[in-house]
């Protein structure tokens, strides 16, 4: 993989955030079961959370293998801080290539102080896999979009200051009548936070649910034409998968297997490291080219999203072949790590049973991986 010297320089930059200021605060954002507004304030004073806004609007103007990067190196340490930053990337990203001038000069205006969460919002409570079903509904009236219905498991729900949320404008059935929106939380009447997930995994980021009742969103805050709302979700909303859970899940895998090498090598028994024993040995080595061809998928990936290809067959099934392939691979290595550490591995004084929690969550979100099977299939056949 040919990192430039600046990408190279940011990823020494965000190592060195995560493991001196990030890892103190993560087990108490996990025991709690919210984020901490310590690493979100660390987040914006470090510009990740507007790294992918162009520089010419005061962003670092960072690219999908940048992002991809930071967030590799941010799960080595904590996925929940990874999806908080890969979260509001997307937003952005989608910004980037929808938005209309205006809206991109007005949102990206008041992102470029450093500290905005953004979160998209697509999942209701009777459509989740099934998403070109969704109900929310949005009607003209005059200036504004108003807004009724029920989004649930919302990442940033919580704490996010804009939400691209997906609604249905009625131009046709099913996919044909959805709408983008984006939505201003301290902007918008009628809107509010509902309830705050307590979950299994990644801990130390929100989960919620978000409650429309007659909210009023400005007709300019409509991305793209009314009605296209899918080819939002099918282009930028699924290029998330690969430099957020994709490489989240790289990290993570990562950050497991470093933890369990470095345990193997020092725990003794049968009066010898656990390293010198083939049975582990076998494990790691297994482990390590897992986690290599997860990094060589997710880095072939975005490569191919960066270079403006124009095959979208080949970008489609690349996407949900990396977010598939790495938080399968999470899952496994995560497991493997808490057994190599023993009964240390299940016990909270070691992070691997946290890594091993979060990984089954990679496998359900952003579409989850029977889903990613299904977009793969139908772009191979
Ligand atoms: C931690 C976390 C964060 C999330 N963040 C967000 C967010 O920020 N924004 C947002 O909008 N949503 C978010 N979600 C929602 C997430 O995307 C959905 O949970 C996911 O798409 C699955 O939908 P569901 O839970 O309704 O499961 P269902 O759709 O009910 O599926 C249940 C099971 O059936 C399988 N299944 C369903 N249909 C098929 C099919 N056609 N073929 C094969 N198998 C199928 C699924 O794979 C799954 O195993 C988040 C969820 C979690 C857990």
């Amino acid at each position: 993989m040919n990192f430039t010297d600046e990408q190279k320089m940011i990823q020494g930059m965000v190592e060195k955030l995560a493991k001196d200021k990030i890892a103190p605060l993560v087990k108490e954002a996990d025991v709690a079961g919210h984020s901490s507004p310590g690493i979100v304030r660390l987040l914006a004073e470090n510009d990740l959370l507007k790294m992918a806004i162009p520089e010419k609007y005061g962003g670092i103007g960072a690219n999908y293998t940048t992002i991809a990067m930071v967030v590799e190196e941010m799960a080595r340490v904590d996925a929940s801080t990874a999806m908080i930053l890969f979260v509001t990337q997307s937003l952005i990203q989608i910004l980037k290539q929808w938005g209309s001038e205006e809206q991109k000069d007005r949102f990206f205006g008041k992102m470029s102080s450093g500290d905005k969460v953004n979160a998209f919002s697509l999942t209701e409570p009777n459509y989740g896999s099934e998403s070109a079903a969704i109900r929310t509904k949005a009607v003209l009236d005059g200036d504004h979009y108003v807004v009724n219905g029920t989004k649930i498991f919302v990442t940033n729900g919580d704490i996010a200051d804009f939400i691209l949320v997906f609604v249905r404008t009625g131009e046709g059935e099913r996919h044909r009548g959805l709408s983008a929106l984006i939505v201003e939380k301290d902007n918008t009447p009628g809107f509010s936070v509902g309830k705050h997930e307590d979950k299994l995994g990644l801990r130390g980021s929100d989960l919620s649910e978000l409650i429309f009742e007659d909210a009023r969103v400005p007709r300019q805050n409509l991305l793209g034409q009314a009605g296209k709302g899918w080819d939002i979700l099918i282009s930028g909303g699924a290029d998330m998968r690969a430099y957020g859970p994709g490489a989240m899940a790289l990290g993570l895998a990562q950050g497991a297997l470093d933890y369990a090498v470095n345990y193997a090598r020092e725990r003794v028994q049968f009066g010898g490291p656990l390293s010198e024993l083939q049975a582990i040995r076998f494990m790691l080595a297994d482990m390590s080219i897992q986690v290599e061809a997860a990094r060589a998928l997710t880095y072939r990936t975005t490569a191919l999203m960066d270079s403006g290809s124009e095959d979208r067959g080949l970008r489609s099934r690349l996407v949900s072949s990396t977010k598939c392939f790495a938080s399968d691979v999470a899952m496994k290595v995560t497991t493997d790590a808490v057994q190599i550490l023993g009964g240390y591995g299940v016990m909270k004084d070691y992070p691997v049973e946290r890594m091993m929690r979060d990984a089954k969550m990679i496998q359900i979100f952003d579409g989850s991986n029977q889903i990613q099977r299904v977009i793969v299939a139908k772009n191979l056949l």
